[in-house]
C-alpha cells in the first residue's frame, strides 16, 4: 500500500471543546510534512459547535472540513436545533455525514437520508454516504440485501454519484472494538463497487493503531472513516502513517 489516494475522516461525533482545537496543531504539522500527503486527504469532521472554529483553524491547510449531519430542507425554515446543508457550505465546509448508524438508530429513515442527500448536493456539498449492516442482520446473513436496499433507497433519484463517497460500516463494528475480517469485508466493498461505478468506499468501524495494519489490506478500499480513535490526534496520525507503510 504505498501510492494509493486514500481517505481518512475524524468524525468526533458529540465530543470536542474549544480548547480540543489544540490538538489540531499536531495534524496540521503532520499533513504539511508528511512524504505522502500528495496521496492522503484528511477531513475533520467536529460536532456542529466547533465547525466554524475549526474551519478557521484549519484554514490554509491541507485539511477539509464536514459537518456529522444536515436537515432535509435546503430553506432556512423553523426548525428547532437543526443545521442545514447550505448553512454548512457557507461557513465553508465541504462535506457532510449523512446516514449514520447512531441517526439511523435515532429514527432516520432511508426516505429521509435521500432528502438529506439530495439537498447536501443541491448546496455543493460531498457526501459520506454510510451504510451498513446489524449484527442481527449478518448473523441471518442478509448482509448484501441491507446494502443494496440501503444504497437504493438513500441513491434514489440522484443520477450524479460523483459527490457520494460510500462508508461501509459494519453497525456492530461502531465503537466496539469488533472487526470483520477482511475477506468478508472486501466481498462488502466489492459488491458496493458493483452497484454503484467508480465510487470510493471507505472502511468504518473501530479502526485503531493495531488493527489498521490488517485493515489497509482490504481490497480496493479507499479510505478510513474513524470515530473513537480519532479524538486522539497521535493515534489519528499514527493509523495515517500505518496505512502507507
Ligand atoms: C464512526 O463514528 O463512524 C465510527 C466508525 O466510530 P468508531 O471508529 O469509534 O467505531
Amino acid at each position: 500500500m504505498t501510492n494509493k489516494y486514500m481517505y481518512f475522516i475524524a468524525n468526533w461525533k458529540m465530543f470536542g471543546r474549544l480548547n480540543s482545537l489544540n490538538s489540531l496543531n499536531k495534524v496540521v504539522k503532520f499533513s504539511k510534512n508528511f512524504k505522502k500527503k500528495k496521496f492522503s486527504k484528511i477531513i475533520y469532521c467536529p460536532p456542529n459547535t466547533l465547525l466554524y472554529p475549526v474551519i478557521q483553524k484549519l484554514k490554509n491547510t491541507n485539511i477539509q472540513i464536514g459537518a456529522q449531519n444536515c436537515h432535509e430542507s435546503q430553506n432556512f425554515g423553523p426548525f428547532t436545533g437543526s443545521i442545514n446543508s447550505m448553512m454548512i457550505k457557507n461557513i465553508g465546509a465541504k462535506y457532510v455525514i449523512l446516514g449514520h448508524s447512531e441517526n439511523r438508530k435515532s429514527g432516520e429513515t432511508d426516505k429521509l437520508i435521500n432528502l438529506k442527500i439530495k439537498s447536501a448536493i443541491n448546496s455543493k456539498l460531498k457526501v459520506i454516504f454510510c451504510i451498513g449492516e446489524t449484527l442481527r442482520d449478518r448473523k441471518k446473513k442478509i448482509t448484501r440485501r441491507i446494502l443494496k436496499k440501503q444504497i437504493k433507497l438513500g441513491l434514489d433519484k440522484i443520477k450524479d454519484k460523483k459527490n457520494i463517497i460510500i462508508a461501509y460500516e459494519p453497525v456492530w463494528s461502531i465503537g466496539t472494538g469488533f472487526v470483520a475480517n477482511n475477506r468478508d469485508l472486501s466481498k462488502s466493498v466489492a459488491f458496493i463497487k458493483k452497484m454503484i461505478k467508480n465510487v470510493k468506499v471507505l472502511y468504518g468501524g473501530s479502526v485503531n493503531t493495531k488493527n489498521i495494519k490488517e485493515l489497509k489490506f482490504i481490497k480496493n478500499i479507499d479510505g478510513f472513516l474513524i470515530g473513537g480513535a480519532s479524538q486522539n490526534a497521535k493515534k489519528f496520525i499514527d493509523i495515517i502513517k500505518k496505512t502507507y507503510n
